[in-house]
C-alpha cells in the first residue's frame, strides 16, 4: 500500500504553466533527478524524494488516496476539488501548505461589455459559465443569489456569445481573452498562485521528517526569492 512507502512523492504538472516554475522552485531547494523513460516518474537523486509527472487536475485526488504525499497545483484546483468533496459530504483529504508566489490568477465573475453592472443582485435568475461550480456555487450562496451554474469543461468564455449562458466565472491573468469576448470582470471569488498541497492527516515518521527537511528549504528558498 501507498503507506509502506519510505519515500516522499510529489505530484506535479506534467506540461503546463505550472510544470517548469514547480521544477525549478524544487530544484532551488537543492533536489536533482533522474527521468523515467516515459516521462511519468522523476526517481529522486540528491534525497528520496520523487516526482510524479501529471495533469493538475489530479493532483488533488492523488494526494487524497496518499499516492502522492504532496503537489504543486493552482489553489483553484484544489479549492474546487475540496468544495466537491465538502458537497458530497465527505472529509477533508487535503489541505494548502504553503502559497509559492507563481502561476498568479484569479478567479473572476465576466458579465458583457454592455451590462451596466450594478453589484450581484443583477444575477438573480441569471446563467453563469463556468469549470468550477463548487467555487461559483459556494460564492453564490454567500452572496444569498438564486442563479443556474452552467457546468462547461473548456472555452467558457465564449458561451454568452453562443447564447449559452448570461455571464462567466473563469480563470483570468491579464483580462485579454475577456475582451476579446467583449466580457469585463465584475467581481473576483478567488486569488489564485500555485501551492504546495498536502495531505490533511499526518504523515508517518520516515516521511513525516523528509517532509519537514522539504519544507525548511522550501521556506528558505521562498525567502530569497521575496
Ligand atoms: P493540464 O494539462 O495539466 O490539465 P491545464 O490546461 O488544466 O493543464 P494550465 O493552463 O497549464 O492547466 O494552468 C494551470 C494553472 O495555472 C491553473 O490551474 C491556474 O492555477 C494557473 N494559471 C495562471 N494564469 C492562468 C490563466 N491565465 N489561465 C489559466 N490558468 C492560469
Ligand atoms: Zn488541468
Amino acid at each position: 500500500s501507498a503507506t509502506s512507502r519510505d519515500r516522499l512523492r510529489i505530484a506535479i504538472q506534467k506540461s503546463g504553466r505550472l510544470a517548469e516554475p514547480a521544477r525549478a522552485l524544487l530544484a532551488s531547494c537543492g533536489l536533482s533527478w533522474r527521468e523515467s523513460r516515459d516521462r511519468l516518474f522523476c526517481y529522486g537523486e540528491t534525497l528520496p524524494i520523487d516526482l510524479l509527472l501529471v495533469r493538475d487536475d489530479d493532483i488533488p485526488g492523488l494526494i487524497a488516496d496518499g499516492v502522492c504525499d504532496l503537489g504543486i497545483v493552482g489553489r483553484n484546483v484544489l479549492g474546487e476539488q475540496d468544495g466537491e468533496r465538502r458537497n458530497g459530504g465527505r472529509e477533508p483529504a487535503f489541505r494548502e501548505w504553503r502559497a509559492l508566489g507563481f502561476g498568479a490568477c484569479r478567479l473572476a465573475l465576466a458579465v458583457p461589455e454592455s451590462w451596466d453592472w450594478q453589484g450581484v443582485s443583477q444575477l438573480a435568475g441569471k446563467r453563469i459559465a463556468t469549470s468550477y461550480p463548487a467555487l461559483l456555487s459556494q460564492w453564490l450562496a454567500e452572496q444569498g443569489i438564486a442563479a443556474d451554474v452552467v457546468l462547461l469543461s473548456g472555452s467558457v468564455e465564449i458561451a454568452p456569445r453562443l447564447g449559452q449562458a448570461d455571464a462567466i466565472c473563469d480563470l483570468v491573468s491579464s483580462g485579454a481573452t475577456l475582451s476579446a469576448n467583449q466580457l469585463k470582470p465584475v467581481e473576483t471569488l478567488l486569488q489564485s498562485e500555485a501551492v504546495l498541497a498536502g495531505p490533511a492527516a499526518e504523515f508517518d515518521a520516515v516521511r513525516g521528517e523528509l517532509a519537514q527537511l522539504l519544507l525548511r528549504r522550501l521556506d528558505g528558498a521562498l525567502r530569497i526569492r521575496h
